[in-house]
């Protein structure tokens, strides 16, 4: 049977991608192998991958001065690969701190460049928002702005591109790519892990502006190279070839339901659910201020703490999975990305709300 799987990451594919998966396993398009055994360089291949790139660039509005991407090493090689590939005369970039994947991103970057420019952070209130647009510093002559878009673990999400005037705006979309329109040319570069919101492990899209190609440190490795990868087709060595199938079927199953546009309206439905619900409950409370709770991530947290193993315990026992809060944090955390139907969300408020009677 499946579940409804509140996951964080690898999280929840759609059923419909899962079940193509499997009819095409052992003979794809009867090539009598799976795609999983062909070079990567036959013509059937290289259709399938470049068939991925097309739909990605229609679906999030890639403008045809952007790159697209597909490596490997997750958000976290972006990490390194950002600082080493956007570099200026100034060997000092600035990052907006709104929580851990912030800070992880900050303390990477830290170690190839001469300054980190904390512009603006919300640490002191223990990162449960967004910065006021008056909160940020001057951020003087920096080789790029960073931030966050969604930050997955204490679900606070941006609703506003910041402005960085001339400077490349770079940003973390892992969580939250393809969940809602967003204007790419406001951008130098978007990188997203797909197993979030997009896909399987294993596979990052990287959208670099075009201009900014050509310029990474001399000691880049090769394959976090942006101009490298772009020039190779994301094949300078061999590319993770079966998560990129998956993202290629991921993508096909989203333009049929609607593209992004249908994606951002169901994510303002199904988080107004569980949110509505949390708001008028007595046992359960969200710590994120208004204006900067995430659509995809909903950390909460009990009244009486003692009842959490029961909580979780009686969830799974209807079918509602993966609901622990980060091992970080603790508490609960519900992640309603695409993937996830009206239909889980709604379950889990009735569950929630049915628990609450009988134990709140
Ligand atoms: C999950 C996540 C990461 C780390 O991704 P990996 O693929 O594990 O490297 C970075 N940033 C955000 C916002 C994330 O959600």
């Amino acid at each position: 049977m499946r579940v409804f799987n509140f996951s964080a990451g690898p999280s929840a594919l759609p059923l419909e991608v899962l079940e193509r998966a499997k009819d095409e396993l052992i003979d794809f398009a009867g090539c009598g192998m799976s795609i999983m055994e062909m070079s990567h360089r036959s013509e059937i291949y290289e259709s399938v991958a470049h068939q991925a790139e097309r739909r990605f660039r229609a679906l999030f509005a890639v403008p045809a001065n952007y790159r697209v991407l597909f490596l490997q090493g997750g958000a976290t090689a972006q990490f390194a690969a950002v600082p080493l590939n956007i570099t200026g005369p100034n060997r000092r970039a600035a990052y907006v701190n709104t929580g851990i994947w912030s800070t992880k991103a900050i303390l990477e970057a830290g170690r190839y460049l001469d300054e980190v420019v904390t512009v603006a952070s919300t640490e002191s209130s223990g990162f449960n928002r967004v910065p006021e647009p008056a909160e940020w510093l001057e951020m003087g002559p920096v080789d790029y702005l960073h931030y966050t878009d969604n930050e997955t673990i204490g679900g606070v999400e941006f609703f506003s591109i910041p402005d960085a005037g001339e400077t490349p705006l770079v940003c973390d979309m892992s969580s939250n790519i393809l969940s809602r329109e967003m204007d790419v040319s406001r951008f130098g570069v978007i990188y997203a892990g797909a197993q979030k919101n997009m896909g399987p492990s294993g596979i990052t899209v990287v959208i670099v502006r075009e201009d900014l190609l050509g310029h990474a440190r001399p000691d880049t490795p090769s394959f976090m190279d942006y101009s490298i990868q772009a020039k190779n087709g994301s094949m300078l060595n061999t590319p993770p070839t079966y998560p990129w199938y998956l993202l290629g079927l991921v993508l096909e199953w989203l333009e049929a339901q609607g593209g992004v546009k249908a994606m951002e309206v169901l994510s303002q439905r199904k988080s107004a659910l569980l949110y509505d619900a949390i708001d008028r409950s007595a046992l359960f409370t969200n710590p994120v201020a208004i204006g900067s709770r995430s659509r995809m991530n909903i950390p909460f947290t009990l009244a009486r703490p003692e009842l959490e193993a029961l909580f979780l315990q009686e969830a799974r026992a209807s079918g509602l999975v993966n609901l622990e809060g980060h091992r970080s944090v603790g508490g609960f955390r519900a992640s309603l990305y695409n993937a996830m139907p009206y239909e889980g969300v709604s379950a889990l408020v009735s569950f929630m709300s049915d628990f609450e009677r009988r134990h709140g």
